[in-house]
């Protein structure tokens, strides 16, 4: 199995990286620069390109959109979230996943079961409208509406689509006072990413396997 993995330098994405190696599965760990990893910025349609360009004509069998960013962390309703910010996330995390998406179809297609996994958050859920972090909020409901869109069109070549909350993770974005490590979120994701299959296509997980509202 190839699994692609993008934001793979650290956090949940290096996580994956290391759980998948460890199956035996080839890995393909990209960062925006990172020793070790193939470079992406999936912002950037040129590095998208450049890396469509170096996977040629292999298969992949699972590609993991992971990437994220959350800038607007703990910005004032009066004074905060910038229209910088709402560019700068929905770029990451929107058009992003997109733009991988649209660029590694052919090497998806090229897969006998072709995966996308979404790592999207509750907080994109219009069922969990607590208030503040408008921005991050707002690109992870694209995203997870990327993701049953995606989902519809991809179903009839084969290609299943899967979106995650990945749980509350101890990593640069969760903080040191999130509720599970790494270990604990990508051990889930795995068998999550596993079940996958076109007959679920467009589910909306949680880490530990519960369906979540969209
Ligand atoms: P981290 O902040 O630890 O890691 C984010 C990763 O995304 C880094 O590898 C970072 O690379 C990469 N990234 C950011 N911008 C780009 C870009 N333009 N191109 C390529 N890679 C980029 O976050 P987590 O590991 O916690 O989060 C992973 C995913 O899980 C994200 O999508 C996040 O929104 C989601 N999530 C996380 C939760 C949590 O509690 N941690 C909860 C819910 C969802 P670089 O080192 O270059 O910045």
């Amino acid at each position: 199995m190839h699994v692609l993995i993008t934001g793979a330098n650290r956090g949940i994405g290096a996580e994956l990286a290391a759980a998948y190696r460890a199956r035996g599965a080839e890995v393909t760990a990209t960062a925006r620069d990172a020793a070790g990893c193939l470079a992406l910025d999936v912002t950037d349609p040129v590095s998208v390109k450049v890396l469509a360009d170096k996977m040629g004509d292999r298969a992949v069998d699972l590609l993991i959109c992971n990437a994220g960013v959350y800038l607007d962390k703990g910005q004032s309703l009066e004074d905060g979230f910038a229209p910088e910010l709402w560019a700068a996330t929905f770029a990451v995390n929107v058009t992003g996943v997109f733009l991988t998406v649209q660029a590694l179809l052919p090497n998806l297609a090229r897969s006998a079961a072709p995966k996308i996994a979404i790592v999207a958050s509750q907080m994109g859920s219009s069922t969990r409208n607590t208030g503040g972090s408008y921005i991050y909020r707002a690109s992870k409901a694209a995203a997870i509406n990327l993701g049953r869109n995606l989902a519809t069109d991809l179903a009839p070549r084969g290609i299943a689509v899967g979106i995650y909350h990945p749980g509350w993770v101890r990593t640069d974005m969760g903080g040191t006072g999130a509720d599970i490590g790494t270990d604990e979120a990508v051990a889930g994701l795995v068998e999550r990413f596993a079940a996958l299959a076109v007959a679920t296509t467009g589910c909306f997980e949680t880490w530990d396997g519960r369906a979540h509202a969209f």
